[in-house]
């Protein structure tokens, strides 16, 4: 089983991914995650990453689908994955949609996680108290909401046009186990 979750930052789609993942056994890839780790390297590439990923800036196009592009032909995806933050930008788009084409990758669900930015604002501040992010203050927050609307937000508009029997609005503003019921609700029943 196949899944691509939507949302702005804050909108507790990275926590809806890991419960899902966990509760039907596929790959959780975030690639908030992947470049984080990436962050604690060291190396030349790291710096480089710190930079942009601090400023609420968006990696490159091409890093981004060669990662995604590995992970997904991985041993670790043969059950199926939930991508969370990807893809993000038209570019990233076309290649995932051409890659899962010529790999004969079917999707079962898009979800699209809608949320009222200042809520997203407030679980982002009270977030960075707890993780210490550098890109989880507020004026980075607002670049990262941006960048959303500018980049991401016609990229789900597309796949709600392209999946439409597979795409789903998800109420964001509800409570992490209120979304988690309503998620699997909808994956059970689509798979039957
Ligand atoms: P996230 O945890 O998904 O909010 O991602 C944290 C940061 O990682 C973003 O603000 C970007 O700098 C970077 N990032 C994550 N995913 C992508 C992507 N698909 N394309 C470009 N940059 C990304």
């Amino acid at each position: 089983m196949n899944i691509v979750f939507f949302g702005p930052p804050g909108s507790g789609k990275g926590t809806q991914a890991k419960l899902i993942a966990k509760e039907f056994n596929i790959s959780h890839l975030s690639t908030g995650d992947i470049l984080r780790e990436k962050l604690n390297e060291g190396d030349n590439l790291s710096w480089q990453l710190k930079d942009i990923m601090s400023a609420g800036n968006l990696v490159s196009d091409e890093f981004l689908n060669k990662i995604i592009a590995d992970k997904l032909i991985s041993k670790r995806c043969i059950n199926g994955f939930i991508l969370d933050g990807y893809p993000r930008t038209k570019t990233q788009s076309d290649f995932f949609l051409s890659f899962i084409k010529s790999n004969q990758t079917y999707l079962n669900f898009v979800f699209d996680f809608k949320i009222d930015f200042k809520i997203a604002e407030e679980r982002i501040v009270s977030r960075s108290k707890q993780e210490q992010r550098s890109d989880d203050n507020l004026g980075v927050i607002k670049v990262r909401l941006d960048k959303y609307m500018k980049e991401t937000y016609p990229v789900s508009q597309f796949f709600s046009t392209n999946f439409d029997k597979n795409y789903f609005i998800i109420d964001a503003d509800q409570e992490v186990s209120q979304i988690q019921k309503e998620l699997i609700k909808i994956i059970k029943k689509g798979l039957n």
